[in-house]
């Protein structure tokens, strides 16, 4: 579950004029735009008002996020200067639109009115948290998304180096990954974390201005409202998280332990001598490749891109037209990461990756195609543009890691034609490393959320002391000695995607109960079981009950939907207590 993964922020519209009146007929009037000016007697007041306001916003505001969301690619794509340029312009443009005051009123009016029509009163609902956020002062904005942007572009040119030579992502990731030297280890990481040190003032700032921005709309600071804006409250995500906290305790420190004794082992060190560059991932968010098989090997002669597109289409949900518009393979000045966008609402989906032959790309392209998956592409255009999207970060995020974790799995592989060697073997290290993934997984994911948390709450702390203090708390992980550095900068997700690794998490529960789902009603078979392949079944069932209704359910009440109980640990915890 390599979490350098992103999916786009939620501002990726798009519809033709035809579209237009696909809408107005969609949210209650029979003859599209024409019965605006004649409005049916029994239509209420405020539907009209609220059919005109969503009209309008589709007509305004539709382009230009349709332009922001191709110059965010474009800059990803090129890494160029003048394309960042670009991307933040066109931000500052749309920012300008959705901070419009008098707009703002008449949503905030709209929303406390009686809208009979339930579609039409989720997309006023969906409108207000979209144009909250923007109610702030314009020059703030602006400030705001200039700094955001020199991180990100920052994050972008950085490349680590090592006696004078510069690696790219992947290649540090190989050393950490296979090397059995300390020293180099060390050095390596060390150099990884030097992009900390270079955003960290940039970084600092960002938070300084959210936490302004939060202020002046009322809001404790921007980790509550980020929240709010996401329809979560700060208390009930941390509550959740205390119980998984419970959950995982023991099960996790039990694996840690095993963990540990074999690292020290392969790197002969002690085990109080293990430091945050033995765990084989620059933050010990993944499971370190401890075990007899190396999954690696199973792929280097797999076209990667050949094999997910297979499979997509084997379940009924065909991605072809993604990857021919997609931007596959590692290049200079290029983002490292991977993303997957919906540029307009209208089908236009892309995916930005770095395809290297191993177990890591072969997730992430099934992870990222997963959320190709969850877009425009199979949301009915019935549905306005302003739902026309996933229903919430967390359940599209949970999609993707659903489909991703079959990268692990021989079965799944086999019966994509792929050869495996010693596939008993190979299940069982899949089948351990996918539980130890979500065991460490969520250590981890506590470590992001209660930085954040802190972070926002009191960004004047010191920021060095409290990331290590809760990686050891959660993680288990000892600090560098002697060592004070902004690590916790080296993350992009505190920069790009404040307020938003929870999710990760929560969408892992939505991912597990709905491939438990999955396997009760489609598959009729143990989730252990449940490899899709070749069942089209499946993807009716992901266009019906998870696809469909895009943004016009929330996220809890879609999970209802698509499961037929609220979000809970409980697949989860079959799934890592081996049951
Ligand atoms: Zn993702």
């Amino acid at each position: 579950m390599a979490m350098e993964r992103k999916v786009a922020s939620m501002r990726k519209l798009g519809m033709s004029v035809s579209g237009m009146l696909v809408l107005l007929a969609a949210v209650g009037f029979p003859n599209g735009g024409v019965l605006l000016v004649n409005a049916d007697s029994s239509q209420s007041d405020a539907d009209t008002r609220a059919g005109q306001f969503v009209a309008r916003h589709d007509t305004e505001v539709r382009p230009l996020e349709v332009a922001s969301q191709l110059a965010w690619w474009n800059a990803n794509v090129s890494g160029k200067k003048e394309d960042f340029k670009i991307k933040e312009e066109a931000q500052n443009k749309l920012d300008q639109a959705l901070a419009n005051k008098d707009k703002f009123a008449e949503l905030k009016a709209l929303k406390e009115s009686k809208i009979s029509d339930r579609t039409l009163a989720r997309a006023i609902e969906v409108l207000y948290l979209q144009y909250l956020e923007k109610q702030v002062d314009p020059a703030l904005l602006k400030q705001m998304t200039s700094k955001s942007n020199a991180v990100e572009q920052a994050f972008n040119v950085y490349r680590a180096k090592v006696d004078g030579k510069e690696m790219t992502d992947s290649e540090v990731r190989k050393v950490l990954k296979q090397s059995k030297d300390s020293e180099r280890l060390k050095a390596v990481w060390e150099a990884s974390k030097g992009v900390g040190s270079v955003v960290e003032a940039d970084l600092k700032a960002v938070v300084r201005l959210r936490n302004e921005a939060a202020r002046k709309l009322g809001f404790k600071d921007y980790h509550v409202m980020a929240l709010f804006l996401n329809e979560q409250k700060q208390e009930d995500v941390i509550k959740l998280f205390d119980e998984l906290d419970e959950l995982t305790r023991e099960p996790f420190r039990a694996a840690k332990t095993e963990i540990d004794a074999k690292l020290a082992q392969d790197y002969g060190v002690k085990v109080a001598d293990l430091r945050p560059w033995h765990y084989q991932d620059p933050f010990f968010q993944e499971a370190p490749a401890i075990y007899a098989t190396d999954l690696d090997i199973v792929f280097q002669r797999v076209d990667i891109q050949q094999l997910c597109r297979d499979f997509y289409a084997g379940i009924g949900l065909p991605i072809d037209d993604v990857l021919a518009r997609s931007d596959l393979y590692e290049r200079p000045g290029k983002s490292p990461h991977a993303f997957c966008t919906d540029i307009d609402r209208e089908r236009d989906v892309r995916v930005l990756a770095n395809i290297v032959a191993n177990e890591y790309w072969m997730g992430t392209m099934l992870h990222e195609l997963g959320h190709s998956a969850y877009t425009s592409r199979n949301i009915p255009r019935s549905l306005p543009y302003v739902l026309r999207m996933e229903s919430h970060i967390l359940t599209t995020e949970g999609v993707a890691m659903m489909f991703e974790k079959f990268s692990k799995s021989a079965d799944w592989l086999q019966k994509m034609g792929v050869a495996v060697p010693d596939p008993k073997a190979f299940n069982e290290t899949g089948a351990k490393m996918r539980r130890n993934q979500l065991l460490i997984f969520s250590r981890w994911c506590q470590v992001m959320l209660r930085f954040e948390k802190e972070l926002y709450g009191n960004p004047e702390q010191d920021l060095n002391k409290l990331w290590w203090d809760l990686v050891e708390k959660y993680q288990l992980v000892h600090r560098p000695d002697g060592r004070s550095a902004p690590d916790y900068g080296s993350k992009i997700h505190i920069c790009t995607t404040p307020a938003y690794y929870h999710n990760y998490m929560m969408g892992e529960l939505f991912a597990c109960q709905v491939h438990h789902t999955i396997a009760r009603e489609v598959e009729k078979t143990d989730p252990s079981k449940a490899i899709y392949v070749g069942d089209k079944a499946v993807g009716d069932y992901m266009r019906n009950r998870v696809f469909g209704p895009g943004r016009s359910l929330s996220w809890n009440a879609l999970t209802k939907h698509a499961t037929g109980a609220e979000l809970n640990a409980k697949a989860f915890a079959a799934d890592f207590g081996g049951k």
